[in-house]
């Protein structure tokens, strides 16, 4: 007890103003004084692009997010990505709030709150700082590239035999548009130069070969469809490289989900395509299977007909250990069937599809 009194008694004045020192010889409020929680310059430049909202850091553009490039008003957003590489923290652990004082068109006037401790030893205390932000508007290299037909990699689209269904080219462009985005924050070539569409297929203009790259392989492996690629000379950079432009060519298989294919040459339906395989449910033995294109059955799939051939019927019979009567419902010729292949729900009045090949009746798997 007497010894820290002692202690504190000893304890030299601040060598600045006099007043009792805590730390280093300082008080307080010079310790703070001569420590600051952060660092930033007044006033600071905005640059923004006028087309995409983004904001030029050092060393590029740091891209809005989609959200944020949707809000009316975009500049909190920007304003955010200018603190964060213009305010240096000093210390650790400090809050930023900020405050705006005063916005003119291309103006702006904030104070920045920062609360924090100059030291562990002393309490927390705020610090303000009034900065003037100077907004100017550029083009960011994205939309500089993007307007000027800028591309890197062609991807075309056909399928054997057949346009392009329309649920494929949803999907596709569906596929297209959400690895654009993903690639969006981290690529400065991702994006889409142009799209066309004729009755041979679609062609993509892509910024990014490597973007290219990564939607064929998704393409491929989801159609298992056949890829070619090759690549064409179109001229030199700066520095005198040979520069190259990619075309990628995904050719999708004549059939789709829901269409016949022969497999060791028996009629099966295609039911699934992905990764792992072409799923087929063989109707002779009524049982599904899938394969992929390195098996040894894949040699031998050939396409049969389109869903479009099979056809409706309406159960008019069934009886247990009968043959069940089946109607078309266009021709109203009336087909027997085996009643145990029936679904157990299916009963008088169901609808159930069939394929008819080489004159043998098919009863289809239930949707
Ligand atoms: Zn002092
Ligand atoms: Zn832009």
């Amino acid at each position: 007890m007497y010894d820290q009194i002692w202690l504190v008694q000893l304890k030299a004045p601040c060598y600045q103003c006099g007043e009792p020192s805590v730390l280093d010889g300082l008080c307080t409020t010079c310790y703070e004084k001569d420590h600051p929680l952060i660092e930033v310059k007044t006033p600071l430049t905005l640059l923004a692009c006028k087309k995409c909202g983004s904001v030029k850091i050092p060393g590029g553009w740091k891209k809005m997010t989609i959200s944020a490039a949707d809000s009316d008003d975009l500049w909190p957003h920007q304003l955010d990505i200018l603190l964060d590489t213009e305010v240096k923290p000093l210390v650790r652990g400090i809050e930023i709030t900020i405050e705006e004082e005063k916005r003119l068109d291309r103006v702006l006037h904030i104070i920045l709150k920062i609360l924090g401790k100059s030291h562990e030893d002393l309490p927390p205390h705020e610090e303000q700082y009034n900065v003037e932000v100077r907004f100017s508007y550029g083009t960011c290299d994205t939309c500089g590239m993007k307007s000027g037909g800028y591309y890197e990699a062609t991807l075309q689209i056909r399928a054997d035999g057949r346009q392009l269904k329309e649920e494929e080219e949803d999907d596709i462009i569906r596929t297209v548009t959400e690895m654009t985005i993903a690639q969006y924050g981290s690529d400065d070539k991702a994006f889409v130069t142009k799209i066309s569409s004729d009755r041979y297929g679609m062609d993509f203009q892509i910024g990014s070969d490597h973007l290219c790259r990564s939607i064929a392989d998704v393409l491929e492996s989801k159609y298992l469809a056949e890829r070619k690629q090759n690549y064409k000379l179109v001229g030199q950079d700066k520095r005198g490289k040979d520069k190259f432009r990619t075309t990628i060519l995904i050719r999708l298989h004549r059939f789709g989900i829901g269409d016949f294919v022969k497999v060791l040459d028996k009629p099966c339906q295609v039911m699934a395509m992905s990764k792992a395989g072409l799923t087929c449910f063989d109707l002779t033995q009524r049982q599904r299977f899938t394969m992929n294109p390195k098996s040894s059955k894949w040699r031998t799939l050939e396409y049969l007909a389109s869903k479009n051939d099979r056809r409706k019927f309406m159960v008019t019979t069934r009886v247990y250990g009968q043959p069940a009567q089946l109607m078309d419902s266009e021709t109203y010729e009336i087909t027997e069937l085996d009643e145990s292949l029936l679904d157990n729900d299916v009963e008088a009045g169901s609808t159930v599809y069939g394929l008819t090949v080489d004159d043998v009746f098919y009863l289809l798997p239930s949707e």
